[in-house]
């Protein structure tokens, strides 16, 4: 097993991660998109299998060259409700923080896949933070601070203490939530000194998971999520409807049982945004109800997600239903 993350086409092919016959392709789908396994992911991937459900998620794929016409830089209208670098205010009462523009590992279905990654800067400039953090101050509104990225717990907890102290020192705000998919693929960060972290704006602070199959929630995974709830933070999940990784009714099950047995409540369910080269993850909206349907009929209430969709038009979810 690789003792460090993955971050190039040649080191995927020399781990057995992608064949070889690939290589070239995946070099230029890393120039345009960032590449990124940890070692918890790396292990987990059965190399024996062409359709494993982990590999498809962090291993690049040749197909995300092939850019439909109705695919989108900016799939869910962020830019145009963005009034600062770094915060995206959609709604009244909240506001998205992207502190940073990396992740632990880079899902080849993002939909921020174009802001994040090679080229771009790995984190708000320190003026930007300020202007940010003036903006959420100045604007008695905002009830909910969702820390979003990019992932927020890759900043040491030094940084993420920072960040969460001066998000503490606004009256009005009262709710953090922080949007992460670290305690899954990398839970070896989740130390005491970064729970600590999470907690220093003294706010409500809810933690939202991103996991899109059972088998991220390893015993690591399960531990570091202990360590967040055992600390007085609730969590909830968001997983993406993805081809060939969840789409089945079995498999979309035992991961939402998965995240309440550790005690995790599914929240959203997201139907996958038109990023750019991500079109062989994506199922049809009917095929997604069905689903929905299916998890109503044979799993508990607690197993239940909200299946939504972002438009393209930055208004926000809009929740799909059963159909
Ligand atoms: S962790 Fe989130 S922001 Fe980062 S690549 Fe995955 S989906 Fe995108």
């Amino acid at each position: 097993m690789s003792s460090h993350t993955l971050r190039r086409p040649a080191e995927l092919v020399d781990a057995g991660l992608a064949p070889s016959e690939h290589l070239a392709a995946l070099e230029r789908v890393a120039e345009r998109y960032a590449v990124a396994v940890t070692p918890a992911m790396a292990a987990l991937i059965d190399v024996a299998d062409p359709h494993d459900p982990i590999a498809r998620q962090f291993v690049p794929d040749p197909a995300e060259l092939d850019v439909q016409p109705d695919e989108a830089a900016d799939p869910i209208g962020d830019d145009a409700h963005s009034p600062v670098d770094g915060i995206v205010h959609r709604y009244p009462d909240r506001v998205l923080l992207k502190p940073v523009h990396v992740c632990a590992v880079y899902c080849r279905f993002c939909f921020r896949r174009e802001m994040i990654g090679p080229g771009k800067p790995n984190a708000l400039s320190k003026d930007s933070l300020a202007a940010a953090l003036a903006y959420i101050g100045a604007h008695r509104e905002i009830w909910e601070v969702i820390l979003s990225g990019g992932d927020p717990l890759v900043l040491s907890p030094r940084r993420l203490a920072a960040v969460m102290k001066r998000l503490g020192a606004i009256e009005h705000v009262r709710i953090v939530r922080v949007h992460t998919r670290v305690p899954a693929v990398d839970p070896g960060r989740i130390t005491p000194a970064l729970v600590r972290a999470l907690k220093g704006s003294g706010k409500t602070t809810y933690v939202v998971l991103h996991a899109n199959h059972a088998r991220e929630l390893t015993c690591a995974a399960r531990a570091a999520c202990a360590r967040i709830i055992d600390a007085g933070m609730p969590m909830l999940a968001q997983s993406v409807l993805l081809k060939g990784v969840n789409d089945d009714a079995d498999t979309l099950g035992a991961l939402m049982r998965a995240f309440v047995e550790c005690r995790i409540k599914p929240y959203y369910l997201h139907h996958l945004d038109r990023a750019p080269g991500t079109a062989h993850f994506r199922t049809t909206m009917a095929r997604g109800q069905e689903l929905m349907r299916a998890l109503r009929t044979r799993y508990s209430g607690l197993c239940q997600p909200a299946y939504v969709m972002d438009g393209p038009d930055g208004e926000g979810k809009v929740p799909v239903g059963l159909g």
